[in-house]
């Protein structure tokens, strides 16, 4: 018994290529952070939007850097992406390759996420609807030239085919200039309200504006997520927002404990209905609890992770975004993500952005595989909760034969590298 549970105890080698064959989804993945650097410089040409480098050595070196000081260092980036994705060719383009690339390493599922008001620009015809079709039509175009391969399909043995759904976001905050045409223009027009009240509005029409487009024209928003900085703009300021996707059956994800403590995890379960929690890192850091009701602050996180661990309420866990927005974790073994497995929560992997953080899906596994003890069965409860708390847009019956069979098809990769 000694022996079992020590070896239990350290981690299970996996090559990357068998972790890049084996079926994957990706549920927290942002479009403006997950672009090909090649593919900015050439879509900033073409935009005339002007860059801190023009080559790619030169933007790892002064944007997209392996590590960061801060929160800021990190988002820094973003306003390069979104610039030059306010043009409809360029994003359709970004959701094709991005596609593409999830394709290139096994992720079969991606749920892509990203504000479209970020990404609008109405003085120029970049309208809501003209976004949403642009990034649909790119994922769509990947999409179908992948099914129609002949190794691909839904019968023992083959691949399973490429799906994907849409996360609209909506922002925390945005400042008065500078955030997105959109964003400035709205403070302009409604000049007499007070910030917070720009914002909930900005929330609301995203919120209304993405259920008319799922049902009308049919397109695969199947989620709700707040982003931006936590601090200062509670998610149960966008309670009415949540509300709205909740009765239109829109799915619920939050960037919650990412930067504050895990009230704000149980605010947005409660409040917000999450489904999923985006990052939940400080579930498992009671010191960052600040609201003064909350006295017994261990206790308090002790209860939080159970209830989340018993609802099955799945945890996006992206950890290399988390390490670079948050260095004072240092080394990865003493991220959260530990705790996480301890206490049998219910997680998935995630990249959050491909781009900004240095990454790709398959990398994500390699850093957790070779960091934390998780032995084959483990890993394949993993992967089956990509496919298991996902948001698919699809019905259940169909959800369910697409998880089935992208899970015996993790079977066949298993075998084929002798696991199993
Ligand atoms: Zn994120």
């Amino acid at each position: 018994m000694a022996l079992a549970s020590s070896s239990r105890l350290a981690p299970t080698t996996y090559s990357l290529d068998f972790i890049r064959e084996m079926p994957k989804a990706d549920l927290h993945l942002h479009l403006d952070g997950s672009l090909r650097m090649e593919s900015l410089i050439d879509m900033a040409k073409r935009v005339n939007v002007k860059l801190p480098a023009d080559t790619v050595e030169g933007l790892k070196e002064q944007v997209f850097k392996p590590t960061y000081a801060n929160l800021g260092e990190y988002l820094n980036g973003f306003q390069y992406t979104c610039a030059v994705l306010r043009d409809l060719v360029n994003l359709e383009r970004a959701a094709f390759e991005l596609a593409e690339d999830n394709l290139a390493e096994g992720v079969n599922y991606i749920e892509v996420r990203f504000a479209p008001q970020l990404l609008m620009d109405p003085a120029n015809g970049v309208g809501f609807d003209d976004v949403m079709h642009a990034v649909n039509n790119g994922l769509l175009r990947a999409k179908q030239a992948y099914n129609r391969r002949s190794d691909v399909g839904l019968s023992p043995g083959l691949k399973p085919p490429f799906e994907y759904g849409i996360i609209n976001c909506a922002m925390r905050m945005f400042g008065k200039k500078g955030f997105s045409p959109y964003y400035t223009q709205l403070f302009s027009l409604l000049s007499d309200h007070d910030e917070i009240s720009v914002i909930k509005a900005a929330a609301m029409e995203m919120i209304r504006a993405s259920v008319r487009m799922r049902d009308e024209d049919n397109l695969p928003i199947v989620g709700l997520d707040i982003a931006g900085q936590e601090n200062g703009y509670p998610a149960h300021r966008f309670k009415e927002v949540y509300e709205y996707a909740h009765q239109n059956f829109l799915l619920k994800t939050v960037h919650a404990g990412e930067a504050y403590g895990a009230e704000s995890i149980f605010e947005a379960l409660t409040l917000c209905y999450a489904d999923r929690l985006g990052h939940g890192y400080s579930l498992f850091s009671p010191e960052l609890i600040e609201d003064p009701a909350i006295t017994d602050k261990e206790a308090y996180s002790t209860h939080l992770a159970s209830f989340i661990a018993d609802r099955r309420i799945a945890i996006e866990v992206c950890l290399t975004s988390n390490l670079q927005t948050n260095p004072t974790i240092g080394d990865i073994k003493n991220h959260n993500f530990r705790h996480m497995l301890d206490n049998r929560i219910v997680t998935v992997i995630c990249t959050d952005n491909r781009l900004v953080s240095s990454t790709t899906l398959s990398d994500e596994y390699k850093l957790a595989l070779d960091n934390f003890p998780i032995p084959l069965k483990r890993l394949k409860d993993m992967v089956a909760y990509g496919f298991k708390k996902n948001f698919f847009p699809g019905n259940y019956i169909k959800k369910r034969a697409y998880a089935k069979h992208s899970l015996e098809y993790f079977d066949t990769i298993a075998r084929k590298y002798g696991f199993i």
